[in-house]
């Protein structure tokens, strides 16, 4: 299985969505476990990486890189 690209900051859609109805998340913590946002209603959640991966279906925005 490929191995999915993320990085703090990055928008990325869910399989399942919020039951806000919302479905972009923002990964605000990266480690062992993933943290993410509901852009929607700024609920988090923390799930171990693999959890993750297995449950994020695509990267919306890539977190805007400041240089
Ligand atoms: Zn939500």
């Amino acid at each position: 299985m490929e191995r999915k690209q993320f990085s703090l900051g990055d928008i990325v859609e869910m399989k399942k969505p919020h039951p806000c109805g919302t479905n972009a998340w923002r990964v605000i913590r990266m480690g062992a476990d993933i943290r993410i946002k509901c852009t929607g209603c700024d609920h988090s959640v923390m799930i171990p990486r693999m959890e993750f991966e297995k449950k994020m279906k695509r990267m919306i925005k890539e977190a805007v890189k400041e240089e």
